[in-house]
């Protein structure tokens, strides 16, 4: 049996007038994430850990950022694209383990949604998907909350 493992590293500025989406989740809150797309960093790191654990490249290369395709697109298509190449190359979701970091808001609450809404996509059960949420103890861009970042480890399992 096969199994490999990816990770996957996401960052996006943090601004006012944009809309904050994490997870797949719409959350409400004074500032957004900046992007091309719906600039969901937990699900961008979740995209880049499956990539990377099959050596597929990164999101960059297939979603890329100065295609119009891709403006505004909701990143769970873009969790749903990557999912579909895991599983042409007859892999299937292991596990996810994931943090994001951010400073405000708390996302503690969301998570359940986020996890549900993930699993759901990726065919797997609510508990082989893991979101923890921390802050920067107010140090750095994170810190002065002009940004956000999140991580995301994969295990993947050949059929
Ligand atoms: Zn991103």
């Amino acid at each position: 049996m096969s199994y490999r493992i990816g990770f996957g590293i996401d960052f996006h500025q943090m601004i006012e007038g944009r809309n904050l989406w994490i997870g797949g989740i719409k959350i409400p809150h004074a500032k957004g994430a900046l992007g091309h797309s719906d600039a969901d960093v937990l699900l961008h790191s979740i995209c880049d850990a499956m990539l990377g654990a099959l050596s597929l490249g990164d999101i960059g290369e297939h979603f890329p950022d100065t295609d119009p395709a891709y403006k505004n697109i909701d990143s769970k298509i873009l969790l749903k694209s990557t999912y579909d190449l895991i599983l042409q190359k007859k892999y299937r979701v292991v596990n996810i383990d994931s943090s994001v970091c951010l400073e405000a808001p708390k996302i503690k609450k969301y998570s359940y949604e986020m996890r549900t809404l993930i699993a759901s996509i990726l065919q797997v059960e609510l508990d082989d998907i893991s979101i923890k949420a921390t802050t920067a103890e107010k140090m750095g861009f994170v810190g002065r909350e002009e940004g956000l970042v999140a991580y995301a480890t994969v295990l993947l399992k050949k059929e």
